[in-house]
């Protein structure tokens, strides 16, 4: 059985990517509530980014995690829809900004394999959301793993002292064990080490951005929050 509490790699120096298209488009309507829901970091917030964190949101919906952005109780920077939602396979949402600290690890936690078992660490990571109930009835798509897999690879490509990818349950094992067993976090490093079979071309790229921006995704009809912090 995978232990969420384990999940972790270290990118090597050797091997990063120079050229990783993401796409992304800022979460509608989320731009007021940045100031509010996240910090300003107190490292460089280029040079002093160390580390991405993995979670899954234990909700079923997009909107449903984004409203924990909204009440100001945690943040996030990226947002992974779910298999149900019409931006999957399609796109991933841009919630709060990189250069900011966003809220989804509590400032107390650490882990000794992690940047030398710092605290604070929302101040030198980027938080990854994936859409997930964590229940057995709810895998995760091939998908939703590739493209957590691609915005690492983008990450690594962007942020040079970026070394530790981690779950969020190895940061607060006592509270939290996403992004659950399901996650298939073997493929995800392959994925992220190797980059082969999800680095889209970028004719193929362009000629399938898809979604009108603006478009609101569709509520599942809960009211869910986000996991975090
Ligand atoms: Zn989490």
């Amino acid at each position: 059985m995978a232990a969420p509490r384990t999940y972790q790699f270290n990118l090597p120096t050797a091997g990063r990517p120079d050229d990783v298209m993401l796409e992304e488009t800022w979460y509608p309507g989320i731009r007021p509530y940045w100031e509010g829901a996240s910090s300003r970091r107190i490292y460089d917030p280029i040079l002093g980014v160390r580390a991405v964190v993995i979670h899954a949101t234990a909700g079923a919906s997009s909107d449903g995690a984004v409203s924990v952005i909204r009440d100001r109780k945690a943040s996030f920077h990226w947002l992974v829809p779910d298999e149900n939602e019409p931006q999957h396979g399609q796109l991933v949402w841009a919630c709060i900004p990189e250069a900011r600290a966003a809220w989804h690890v509590r400032n107390t936690c650490s882990h000794a394999d992690v940047w030398g078992g710092a605290t604070k660490v929302n101040h030198w990571s980027l938080g990854i959301e994936v859409v997930n109930t964590q229940q057995a009835s709810d895998p995760f798509s091939a998908w939703q793993v590739e493209a957590t897999a691609r915005i690492v690879r983008y990450c690594w490509a962007k942020y040079p002292n970026l070394k530790h990818v981690v779950s969020h349950a190895r940061l607060d094992p006592s509270r939290r064990s996403d992004p659950g067993t399901a996650f298939d976090w073997d493929r995800f490093r392959q994925l992220v080490l190797a980059g082969n079979g999800h680095d889209v071309p970028r004719a193929l790229a362009a000629s399938t951005r898809a979604t009108p921006r603006g478009k609101r995704a569709k509520k599942a009809g809960t009211s869910d929050g986000g996991c975090c912090p």
